[in-house]
């Protein structure tokens, strides 16, 4: 059947009119329907072996569009509403966006699943469906606040499958309820899923604000996403939710594998479960345990599982690597436990060094030692963060199982991030080296034949201009910012971190504050825009949010500065923002502290879409450096191995421990009268005073993140990136190097690596 037909079809029968009488949002449910149903009777890819990749979170962003560029619908589509007078880009803007997840280890899982499926490989996501999501982020009183995020509506891309297991928790059990999102490849005619377990009455959100009850397990066990766990009942709801989606993924996996006909203890031929960090750790004991049940010896379990299991590593901040109290697991799953114990009780008997034991003498049960021991495969993100795992993090381990370790550089999907959110872009591409690209993202390479051709860099530019011309027009449309469209789009965008040191970027907006307050104008107008969400128990976070929003308005309203230095962040970045923002940036910040920023992948979209990176030489900063070369960006700052050494305090520690002093950068006058603006009279006028001169104190006396330590390298480095911006001819070239080298960065092929080296799928 025609689609135009189908169209119909669904519109008389969802709301007994044709298309071109239904408003926006009903075209958008028809489509959605269309879609999803198109999604979901596509076959499965073939194969022996199926991967299935485990993760708290998974950053979906807005499915329409991705849908049907993947269906190979989304041009007739769009001239199929041009007939009926209406545009695509309207309907889309009536999807929610999925609050499935947080930040880049979820928006990594979601460009995974995208190039698994196009990929044609056998590979299901497993996560939970959260209700409320993180939170949605708005601002009141130069403030974040934090309401719920409801994404789900009366049609969802959720396919209910009818299946569901039981998962026993301490005292009572819980169904889990399976939902399905269809993942169709892009030109591979085939679909994976992405199973999403809920709890069988989840709650309404009768609540202000996202406080609830935790103890209510049953009801709001799958209400959001990370729940706060700066109290003991948020903790333990996290070991719920986490065992929840494990048990319930776990009994799915061995059902699967009876179905297909396959013998237990074939389950390491014909399974591979990939875990994203340590949050679903318990699947190991989890699938031990269900072995056992069966009647498998321990033996048999514990090798088929430690063939069977891979984990990936995200992280070397010792805060984020996961360690519950045994307590914990007691009450949430007290059957895990005797499994955690004879696991740890065997490693312990092969391997006595306490660095590398699951259950330490405190009682907690080290997550990810766990996954290291019984998996068979650690990787990291970036070349550098495998170093630094091998070599210092995870150094007992690696002594003890260097097969194991492995590295995968993070990707992403072009086709999120360049097809879709840049098609002008695309265009120019095309034009240019024909669209092979779009397949292997690697024959961007083409592109440098260009480097000299005047007309292809004129082009260049203009679409940039293009893309910043939109961006002001959405900025005025969502938040009544008005910014000038010619300035320089300096952008940082990304969750809200003390290692990713918005703070310090904000140091540099100070510094130019009183440059121009001073009448030494700088060489061009520049717009600072920042996007970010703190968790809402990191009270540093939401100090720097408020330094942020205060500067803004510092500045918005001093006719001398506005002229030339703008400050605007968004509300609630998320992927929608993020696709309008990447296209539009000339500036990529990229500055957290090195060693520190496992890998990143907002510096890859980045560079994708033509803008230039400023950063350290931190996750892949390194990797894009090396590819792009130094002309086409900007690095600076202490090396990971310095900032290591420091951390370690091998020469003349202070009480701390490091051997960083933040005091001594302080007390540079360059850096002082930065820092002590923070609590001066105009931004106290605006701001909070208790919470502006807490972040003053910690800055002088703590500053955990070392940016005094490179506050005054950056602002060399980004005073030059933007002087350079005036010889548009040079800065054109810049950007088409990094569109040309950008290619190593597809999700496609990391998937690749990890299909070669880990799964061995096909
Ligand atoms: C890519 C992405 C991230 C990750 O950004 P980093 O700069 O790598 O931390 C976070 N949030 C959203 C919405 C993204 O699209």
């Amino acid at each position: 059947m025609q689609l135009k037909e189908q169209l119909f079809q669904t519109t008389q029968a969802r709301f007994g009119c044709a298309p071109d009488q239904c408003d926006d949002h009903q075209l958008y449910e028809a489509l959605l329907i269309l879609t999803r149903n198109m999604a979901q009777n596509r076959p499965a890819p073939k194969g022996e072996r199926k991967l299935y990749y485990f993760s708290a979170e998974f950053l979906m962003g807005k499915l329409l569009s991705n849908n049907l560029l993947a269906l190979g619908l989304h041009d007739e589509v769009r001239a199929l509403l041009a007939d009926l007078g209406r545009d695509l880009g309207v309907i889309e803007s009536m999807e929610p966006e999925p609050s499935l997840g947080n930040g880049g280890l979820g928006r990594l899982a979601a460009c995974f699943l995208d190039s698994i499926a196009a990929l044609n490989l056998p590979g299901d996501g497993v996560g939970l469906n959260y209700h409320y999501g993180l939170f949605r982020q708005k601002f009141a009183q130069n403030r974040q606040t934090e309401e719920p995020d409801p994404w789900l509506e009366a049609d969802s891309w959720l396919i209910p499958t009818g299946v569901s297991f039981d998962v026993p928790f301490g005292g009572f059990d819980l169904k889990a309820v399976l939902y399905d999102i269809a993942i169709p490849g892009a030109g591979s005619g085939c679909a994976n899923r992405l199973h999403l377990f809920d709890v069988a009455q989840p709650a309404d959100a009768p609540w202000v604000g996202i406080d609830f009850d935790k103890g209510d397990i049953a009801h709001r066990l799958t209400s959001f996403l990370y729940p706060d766990d700066s109290d003991e009942a948020g903790r333990l709801l996290r070991v719920y939710q986490q065992y929840f989606m494990v048990s319930a993924g776990a009994q799915l996996i061995l059902a699967e594998l009876e179905a297909k006909g396959y013998a237990l203890n074939t389950l390491a031929d014909h399974v591979v479960v990939q875990i994203n960090d340590t949050h679903p750790s318990m699947v190991i004991p989890e699938l031990i345990r269900l072995l056992t049940e069966k009647g498998m010896s321990f033996d048999e379990a514990l090798d088929q599982v430690r063939r069977t299991c891979a984990y990936t590593n995200h992280t070397i901040l010792a805060e984020a690597l996961e360690k519950w109290p045994l307590a914990f697991i007691q009450k949430a799953a007290p059957q895990l436990v005797p499994v955690i114990q004879e696991m740890d009780r065997r490693m312990k008997e092969a391997h006595p060094d306490p660095r590398v034991a699951i259950l330490d003498d405190q009682g907690r049960v080290h997550m990810a030692h766990m996954d290291i021991h019984c998996g068979f495969s650690v990787n990291g993100v970036a070349a550098l963060h495998t170093e630094i795992l091998k070599n210092a993090e995870l150094k007992p381990f690696y002594d003890l199982y260097p097969e194991k370790f492995n590295n995968k550089t993070n990707g992403v999907t072009f086709r999120r991030w360049l097809e879709a959110c840049n098609p002008e872009l695309a265009a120019l591409i095309d034009g240019c080296i024909g669209p092979h690209w779009r397949q292997d993202a690697k024959k961007l390479e083409k592109l440098l034949e260009f480097q000299e051709d005047e007309a292809v860099l004129d082009r260049l530019l203009a679409v940039k201009q293009h893309s910043k011309d939109q961006l002001c027009r959405v900025l005025w449309a969502r938040q009544h910012i008005e910014i000038d469209p010619q300035s320089v789009f300096d952008i940082q965008v990304k969750r809200l971190h003390e290692y990713k040191r918005q703070q310090m970027n904000a140091l540099y907006i100070i510094h130019k504050y009183l440059e121009i307050k001073a009448g030494r104008l700088p060489e061009r107008p520049v717009t600072a825009l920042f996007g970010a969400k703190a968790a809402p128990a990191y009270v540093m976070a939401k100090h720097i949010i408020h330094l942020i929003l205060c500067l803004q308005k510092l500045i918005d309203s001093d006719p001398q500065v506005r002229p030339w230095l703008r400050v605007a962040m968004v509300e609630n970045y998320n992927v929608t923002w993020a696709e309008r923002l990447i296209p539009a940036c000339d500036i990529s910040e990229q500055i957290s502290l090195a060693s520190k920023e496992a890998s990143g992948t907002g510096n890859m979209k980045f560079m994708a879409n033509g803008a230039i990176t400023l950063g350290t030489l931190d996750g892949a900063n390194v990797e894009i450096a090396q590819l792009v070369g130094e002309d086409s960006i900007y690095t600076f700052g202490q090396h990971s191995d310095a900032v290591i050494r420091m951390y370690a305090g091998e020469e003349n520690p202070a009480p701390d421990g490091r051997s960083y002093r933040p005091l001594e950068y302080y007390h540079r006058p360059a850096v002082e009268r930065l820092v002590d603006f923070i609590v001066s009279p105009e931004l106290l006028a605006i701001g909070d005073p208790a919470s502006l001169s807490q972040l003053w104190r910690d800055m002088k006396n703590k500053d955990w993140f070392m940016a005094l330590l490179d506050v005054e390298d950056y602002i060399a480095a980004k005073d030059r990136a933007i002087q350079d911006y005036g010889d548009r001819r040079a800065w054109a070239k810049k950007m088409l190097v990094n569109i040309a080298k950008s290619g190593y960065f597809s999700s496609d092929r990391t998937i690749e690596q990890y299909n070669e080296d880990i799964w061995k799928l096909k």
